[in-house]
């Protein structure tokens, strides 16, 4: 038998020398427990730290005796398996840290997949129902573990995988990964997006403390620095903080500053109210703006982390072609954090009432991104997306909207925390955003091939079309098409279309692109994949007119025997 302890073994009575008097100063206590702890309990051993000192000042004696209590006399090392309940211990986390790495290490797949390093543009390049006008590319983040972490008592955190549950993102970032890599990857395709006269939007989604703000803020200082500021290009800055239907805006110096209202017009254009914009003339003139609304965004403390902010912050970054006017949009949103009932437990009702206010626009933003991916279904483009039922989706209308004239790319980034003690909301924060990658396009047949959709044109078909319905405006038309094909017309700016063909042509011709784009994408198809054309559908209106008919004939014709039998 070992010298170890058996468990149940009655423990022998405390040696008289380990009662240390009371007035042995800090440093012998602390000597004498760390040599206990380091003898009875060596898994343990982080747990006497200056923390742990300090926390017990003036009651070493008493600490001890607990210990000597819990682990037994000195001398007496207990075998983790005895450190149940039932023998005076609790077993914890860190005590199955190995068997969990060796777990971990077993369910980890030896040889991953090549990443794709465009993985915003290739999206777009995806198609399914002719050009893929609103892309999502769903990213996570796990952020490391902080030092204060790593010092906790009982040194309980660690990296946390759990076995048996995987998600797909279509990019994850370690703990390794730092800001300027992720804008790169993320962002920078966005700001290009931005310049083109279209639409980018990030944001962050997780749990608080999570990492939200350190990843936005990261982006926002990269944008500062970034080819933004073209020449040519004017550049706007506006911060907004919503909290349901409360609106706030972070750059409104006026002491009694007039409620910000976002509505839309009956033209559908969203408008907003009482919001302060910005013109920043360079980088230095938004990083002024951003550190400004950084500093006033409010905030409350919450269970997990001081400094979290629970409402939604959106900074909007606009520029404007000077030639053309047309306005491309980047929106960057560090999204509230997505409380649990348990971290709101200690809230007040009216901080309840915000929870539940910030749950219901999450939920509301992820119907609408799954709602406006599926739309992308061929035959689907009739689905209904929710956006008008939250301020924040109805903001970035443009990304919901089928019928939106421009191409607009979202990346969601999805924070975890890296810690065993928030598996739970983590696993929950990726079982929300892992389904917004919503796979496109599965188990149809073969398309029927949409002669109208201009995504489908050749270059030659793209030109006859162009001549045949604006030729006279555009006059050279050959000059216009410069080669390209339909796909690759659909994907031009808008402003590039004005600089082609001129203002006012120019524009006809693009809104006209754009009607054929979203007609094709809500054309009705059948199951089998082919077209419901106009005419099939005033076939099948009359057939059914024809069946009724012949249906009342027999009625009456059976009505009539009816009648002569009895
Ligand atoms: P959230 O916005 O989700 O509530 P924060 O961004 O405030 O979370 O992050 C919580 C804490 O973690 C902050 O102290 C932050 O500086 C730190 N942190 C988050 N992500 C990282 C990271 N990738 N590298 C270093 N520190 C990080």
């Amino acid at each position: 038998m070992s010298d170890l302890a058996a468990p149940n073994t009655p423990l022998p009575p405390v040696p008289a020398d380990e009662n240390v008097p009371d007035n042995a100063d800090a440093e012998a206590w602390r000597a004498k427990i760390f040599a206990y702890y380091k003898t009875n309990v060596p898994t343990k051993i982080k747990m006497v730290n200056s923390k742990m000192m300090e926390k017990w000042a003036g009651k070493y004696d008493v600490l001890y005796q607990n210990l000597i209590k819990k682990y037994g006399p000195l001398g007496h090392p207990l075998p983790v398996s005895t450190l149940a309940p039932g023998a005076g211990g609790k077993k914890s986390m860190g005590d199955f840290k190995d068997s969990f790495i060796n777990l971990v290490a077993k369910a980890a797949p030896q040889q991953l997949p090549e990443r794709n390093v465009d993985v915003v543009k290739s999206k777009a390049g995806v198609q399914v129902n002719g050009l893929e006008t609103s892309t999502f590319t769903v990213c996570s983040r796990v952020r490391p573990i902080l030092p204060h972490e790593l010092e906790k008592e009982g040194g309980e955190n660690f990296a946390v995988i759990v076995p048996g549950q995987s998600f797909e993102f279509d990019y994850a970032f370690g703990p390794d990964s730092n800001n300027s890599e992720i804008y790169k990857l993320t962002t920078e395709p966005l700001v290009e997006r931005c310049l083109n006269g279209q639409c980018g939007v990030i944001f962050a989604y997780g749990q608080t403390g999570s990492g939200k703000t350190h990843t936005m803020n990261g982006i926002m200082d990269e944008l500062c620095e970034s080819d933004i500021f073209k020449e040519g290009s004017e550049v706007e800055f506006t911060y907004l903080e919503m909290l349901g239907a409360n609106i706030k805006d972070c750059l409104n110096t006026d002491p009694q500053p007039k409620p910000v209202a976002i509505g839309e017009a009956l033209d559908g254009r969203i408008l907003t109210r009482n919001v302060s914009i910005h013109p920043c003339a360079d980088s230095s003139a938004l990083k002024a703006l951003v550190s400004k609304a950084k500093s006033l965004r409010s905030v409350a403390a919450t269970e997990k982390n001081a400094a979290s902010s629970r409402a939604h912050g959106i900074g909007i970054i606009s520029c404007t072609d000077v030639e053309t006017g047309v306005t491309g949009k980047l929106y960057v949103i560090d999204l509230a954090g997505s409380e649990s009932a348990k971290d709101s437990k200690k809230h007040d009702s009216k901080r309840m009432a915000e929870t539940k206010q910030i749950n219901l626009s999450l939920s509301n933003l992820k119907e609408c991104i799954r709602a406006r991916t599926m739309a992308s279904e061929p035959g689907m483009g009739g689905i209904h997306v929710p956006y008008r039922r939250n301020k924040l989706t109805l903001l970035i209308k443009d990304v919901f909207e089928i019928g939106c004239p421009r191409i607009c790319s979202t990346v969601v980034m999805t924070n975890v925390s890296p810690l065993a003690s928030d598996v739970s909301h983590s696993s929950n924060t990726l079982k929300y955003s892992g389904p917004l990658r919503v796979a496109v396009g599965k188990g149809k047949g073969n398309l029927q091939k949409d002669e109208d959709d201009p995504a489908n044109w050749t270059n030659e078909e793209a030109e006859a079309r162009i001549r045949e319905a604006h030729g006279g405006e555009i006059g050279d038309v050959k000059a216009f098409v410069r080669g390209l094909t339909g796909v690759q017309l659909c994907g031009l700016p808008e402003k590039e279309y004005l600089v082609r063909g001129g203002k006012e042509a120019g524009k006809k011709v693009y809104l006209w692109m754009w009607a054929l784009i979203t007609d094709a994408k809500t054309r009705k198809r059948r199951d089998d994949g082919t077209i419901v054309t106009k005419e099939d559908e005033e076939n099948e209106r009359q057939e059914l007119v024809r069946q009724k008919e012949e249906k009342a004939r027999i009625w009456a014709e059976r009505e009539k025997h009816l009648r002569k039998e009895f």
